[in-house]
This record gives structure tokens, C-alpha cells and sequence, in this order.
């Protein structure tokens, strides 16, 4: 399997403003936010894509939605609201193939889709 460049930042061979890293899993802002709040929650494994997700996995995909509600609370957006989106390939727009859960909030988001 590939590396990418999230690779790097768990490791912290590369700059991120990483804001919690456990066994599990690792956060960090979006270097290019689409809202106020955007943090990117990932494993710390390394898994492709969405399909590419084993059985032997549940445990840390539990980590990632824990992580998002204990972040979301930090950030101040728990009551108001916020997305979760993760992206599974071409058709998602999936850019970095290292599965990310996004946490995107801190202002009214609209429609899920942009055809919606
Ligand atoms: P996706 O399109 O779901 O694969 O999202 C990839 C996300 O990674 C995008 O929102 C990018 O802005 C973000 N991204 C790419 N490189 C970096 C980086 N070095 N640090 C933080 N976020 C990044």
C-alpha cells in the first residue's frame, strides 16, 4: 500500500496542526478549510479507501466517531451542529487515499449535496 502525505503527519515527519493523537487515531485541521471548523479525524493505519475497511477494524472506526464528538464539543460547535463526510473514491471525491472523516461546522452548512 501507498503511502501519502497523512502518513507523515502522524508520524509528524510533516507540519499539521494536530490538535489529538492517540493509539488509534490522529485529528488535525484541514489545510484548506471549507468552514469555520474543519478538522480531518483519520486512522492511524493506513487504509486506502472505504472498501478497503476489515472486520478487524471496528474497533478504531468506533475511535473516529468518538474523537469527532469529543473534538466537535471542544470546538464549541456541539450544540449548533456539524457534518461528518467521509469520501470513497473518484466519484465521492475522494483526493487523498487514506481514509479521513471530516468535521466540518461553526456556521450553517446548507443542503447535503450540492444538487439537493
Ligand atoms: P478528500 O477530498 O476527502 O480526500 O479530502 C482531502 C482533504 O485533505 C482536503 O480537504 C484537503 O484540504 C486536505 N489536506 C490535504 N493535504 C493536507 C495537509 N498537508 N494538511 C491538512 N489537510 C490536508
Amino acid at each position: 500500500m501507498e503511502e501519502t502525505i497523512f502518513s507523515k503527519i502522524i508520524k509528524q515527519e510533516l507540519p499539521a496542526d494536530i490538535i489529538y493523537q492517540d493509539d488509534l487515531v490522529t485529528a488535525f485541521r484541514d489545510i484548506n478549510p471549507k468552514a469555520p471548523v474543519h478538522i480531518l479525524i483519520i486512522p492511524n493505519k493506513l487504509i486506502p479507501t472505504i472498501n478497503d475497511i476489515e472486520d478487524c477494524d471496528e474497533l478504531m472506526l468506533g475511535r473516529l466517531f468518538t474523537v469527532a464528538k469529543n473534538i466537535a464539543k471542544s470546538e464549541g460547535i456541539s450544540k449548533n451542529g456539524y457534518r461528518l463526510i467521509m469520501n470513497c473514491n473518484q466519484h465521492g471525491g475522494q483526493e487523498v487515499y487514506h481514509i479521513h472523516m471530516h468535521l466540518v461546522g461553526g456556521e450553517p452548512l446548507g443542503p447535503m449535496l450540492m444538487n439537493l
